[in-house]
């Protein structure tokens, strides 16, 4: 490493150490040392130190083993110029510092960050809490984000800025902001533009001081540690793990100064490169990253190319023939009225979307109609019916299919800049901007859109595809029985679809990125635990891609029909954990219960004393009755282990037969978050009633305003008489 760098690098991190030392110094003499000091709603303490050290500070006082630690990082004062490690160690010093830093303001002033959703006043979103990682972070897992890149400082204008975050979003990167460059910060550039900024549009404005870098790198730090199964403080194992899996590079704008450059050295620890706009001397292929360390002197409308290279990042994008951009990364855009050049649906007009399997001979491949008025024949603000109907025809296609294929349209319309859609079937609603309408979007790009998508995700299944969009009132409202007659019937289908009636469950080894020996089997009356899976999704995948992460499962071997137990299962799980897990009861908590990697929506923990089990959603903070928050829970039963008593699931498990069946199933819920029980009272009805459970069992469960510890539920389940108490003990 150039000396230059090192220097550099070890002047910035002390500077940033003496901050944080300053700070500590001060919220000590305020605040006491009992203070508590946190990130919001996290099970990861502050997550670089966590998970890099095993440090979990809790508590002001905390932080002073940190400093010390930081110390031991540092190169002596007078120690003459600082070499490669040493300017590491500096470097790492310095996220540590920042971490304390933004700790320390946290507690100083909890509103100074407008997390979740950026605020009116403030731009800047802080730290993501586990919610947000979780649902972020599964994007990395499944590929839909391949990567994600830090900004640091701003460029030279709005104007570029704004052209290097479309770059970056149209590689589907998600990007993290901090810092600035000459009293303005990259951010600030994209509000003058009107970018929409936040997670929905992976635009992530992290702080306008340097140390909310530090923000970046402690996600990456959490998704490592949350899908990874690494033990907090196993350094060994965390840097490779993020260097080979966790694809982020640093893209450092405007002059570099001490601080910026020590940041950048400190990324490198963990493998993520560093490509500069000014003229840097190089750190070629050292062995920290996977290709060069550090390149400089390259001109922005490179930037993001570059980036890539030297990241080794390979990102395949299917691009429709449309008039405006087109990706993920516009998926969450909102687009409100006042921009609205025309809308479809949402209760004011009729529509719906369906796909079909049709016969070859029905199919004419990439054909698109448009039957009806366009958009260009109705005033600006008006409103047209929509009939989207999307007729397959494949070799390999099966009608189970469809409901699968369909439900990818909510999200191939919504990667179009400028379209909005929402709902499904008969619900959606579907509105295209004044910008998208200027630029010559018109109706057949929805099927441009449409055609290319199915045809680029679903090749394995689709031999051809053809999309006819209608406008026209009556022909609206006639199809659209035509299309309720196919939901009823497919819902008809499914309703039926038992795990007795298949022979075959599929498994699902996508979180293995990141949870190695975690294996997900997924039946139909158990769908993965993240709920993104279903048995017919594991199918449908399975067809298209035989070699892909679904995999079929014989059941045979029938071992124990009440716990859910098959041998050709075990063998298969045994086989794809490489041996860490031996046999898995699908229908039981308590002996062999299915492995959680780290996406589940939900967590089961058994409750003794009220023999039966609490379960709380990711959405909720609180504590529990259990007397640890989902964090913290999550924290102990993720990463592809076994926990008896204890389970990851997807909310929608709850309603299912064989939701831990073996143990009395859903009669053993006796706590539940208020907001969870009524997003779920409708199924629950039905599987309370279906169980031949007492009626109004629903409200027998207590919540957090009965109470959160065992004491004040007790009395409440006692005196609604929940049958739980009069079940077998669990042990
Ligand atoms: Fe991960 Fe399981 Fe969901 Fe597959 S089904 S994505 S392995 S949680
Ligand atoms: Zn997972």
């Amino acid at each position: 490493m150039s000396q230059e760098i090192a220097a550099l690098a070890v002047t910035g991190a002390r500077q940033v150490v003496a901050w944080a030392e300053r700070a500590f110094a001060s919220a000590i003499a305020e605040y006491g040392s009992e203070a508590k000091v946190s990130f919001p709603n996290t099970g990861y303490f502050l997550p670089v130190i966590y998970g890099v050290t095993g440090l979990k500070v809790a508590r002001l006082e905390d932080i002073a083993e940190v400093l010390t630690h930081i110390r031991t990082l540092m190169p002596p004062e007078n120690a003459g110029s600082a070499d490669l490690p040493q300017a590491l160690d500096a470097g790492m010093a310095a996220l540590f510092a920042a971490e304390v830093i933004e700790a320390i303001r946290y507690l100083r002033q909890p509103q100074f960050y407008g997390a979740p959703a950026p605020r009116a006043d403030v731009v800047w979103l802080g730290a993501a809490d586990d919610t947000i990682l979780r649902k972020r972070g599964i994007q990395f897992v499944d590929g839909t984000a391949p990567g994600f890149a830090v900004c640091v400082g701003a460029a030279p204008d709005a104007t570029t800025a704004a052209a290097l975050a479309r770059e970056l979003q149209e590689n589907h990167l998600y990007v993290f902001m901090a810092g600035t460059s000459r009293g303005t910060s990259m951010a600030e550039q994209l509000a003058v533009r009107g970018v929409e900024t936040g997670w929905e549009t992976r635009l992530v404005p992290c702080g306008r001081d340097i140390t909310a870098v530090v923000f970046a790198m402690g996600f990456a730090v959490r998704v490592a540690l949350s899908f990874g199964a690494l033990v907090p403080g196993d350094r060994e194992r965390l840097v490779p793990y993020m260097r080979e899996r966790v694809q982020a590079f640093v893209l450092a704008l405007g002059e570099i100064n001490p601080e910026k450059c020590a940041f950048a050295v400190g990324a490198l620890n963990f493998g993520f490169p560093v490509v500069a706009e000014k003229h840097l001397p190089e750190i070629g292929d050292i062995g920290l990253c996977k290709y060069e360390c550090l390149v400089g002197g390259v001109p922005y409308e490179q930037m993001v190319k570059r980036a890539l290279e030297v990241r080794g990042l390979k990102i395949k994008i299917a691009r429709p023939p449309i008039p405006v951009a087109f990706g993920p990364a516009f998926e969450g855009e909102t687009l409100r009225k006042p921009a609205t050049f025309v809308e479809f649906g949402g209760q004011h007009t009729p529509a719906f979307e369906l796909v079909r399997t049709l016969t070859r001979d029905e199919v004419a491949d990439g054909r698109i109609t448009v039957a009806g008025p366009d958009v260009d024949a109705v005033p600006e603000g008006g409103r047209l019916p929509l009939g989207i109907v999307v007729d397959i025809y494949g070799r390999r296609m099966h009608p189970d299919f469809e409901p699968v294929l369909e439900r990818r349209l909510h999200h191939y319309i919504n990667y179009a800049e400028g379209v909005w859609h929402i709902g499904q079937r008969d619900l959606i609603w579907v509105r295209i901007s004044k910008e998208a309408f200027a630029k010559g979007f018109r109706l057949r790009h929805l099927g441009d859109i449409l055609c290319a998508m199915l045809k680029d995700e679903f090749g394995g299944i689709i031999d051809r595809v053809q999309v006819a969009l209608y406008t026209r009132k009556e022909e609206v409202l006639k199809l659209r029985e035509e299309a309720r007659a196919y939901y009823a019937r497919r819902d008809a289908r499914l309703e039926n679809l038992r795990d007795e009636s298949v022979d075959t469950f599929y498994a699902c080894t996508l979180c293995q990125t990141f949870a190695p020996s975690h294996v997900c089997v997924v039946l139909p009356e158990r769908v993965g635990l993240c709920g993104a899976v279903s048995w017919l999704d594991a199918r449908a995948a399975y067809e298209i891609n035989p070699h892909g992460c679904n995999r079929p499962v014989p059941r045979s071997g029938l071992i124990d029909p009440v716990k859910g137990e098959w041998a050709a299962c075990n063998t298969f799980i045994r086989e794809q954990s490489h041996g860490a897990v031996e046999r898995v009861c699908f229908y039981s908590i308590m002996d062999a219960p299915h492995t959680s990697c780290g996406c589940f929506e939900a967590i089961v923990s058994i409750l003794p004393e009220c023999n039966g089990f609490l379960v709380v959603n990711r959405e909720y903070s609180g504590m529990t009755p259990s007397g640890m928050t989902f964090s913290t829970l999550a924290g102990s039963i993720g990463g592809g282990v076994q926990t008896p008593g204890f389970m990851g699931i997807a909310r929608s498990y709850l309603a299912s037969r064989k939701f831990i069946r073996a143990e009395g199933g859903l009669a053993r819920v006796v706590w539940m978050p208020r907001s969870l029980k009524e997003q779920m009272r409708p199924a629950l009805l039905r599987a309370a009633a279906a169980a031949a459970l007492p009626e109004g069992f629903i409200d027998m469960v207590a919540d957090e305003e009965v109470g959160v510890t065992v004491d004040a539920i007790l009395p409440f389940l006692e005196e609604k008489g929940h049958p739980a108490l009069r079940l077998d003990p669990l042990f």
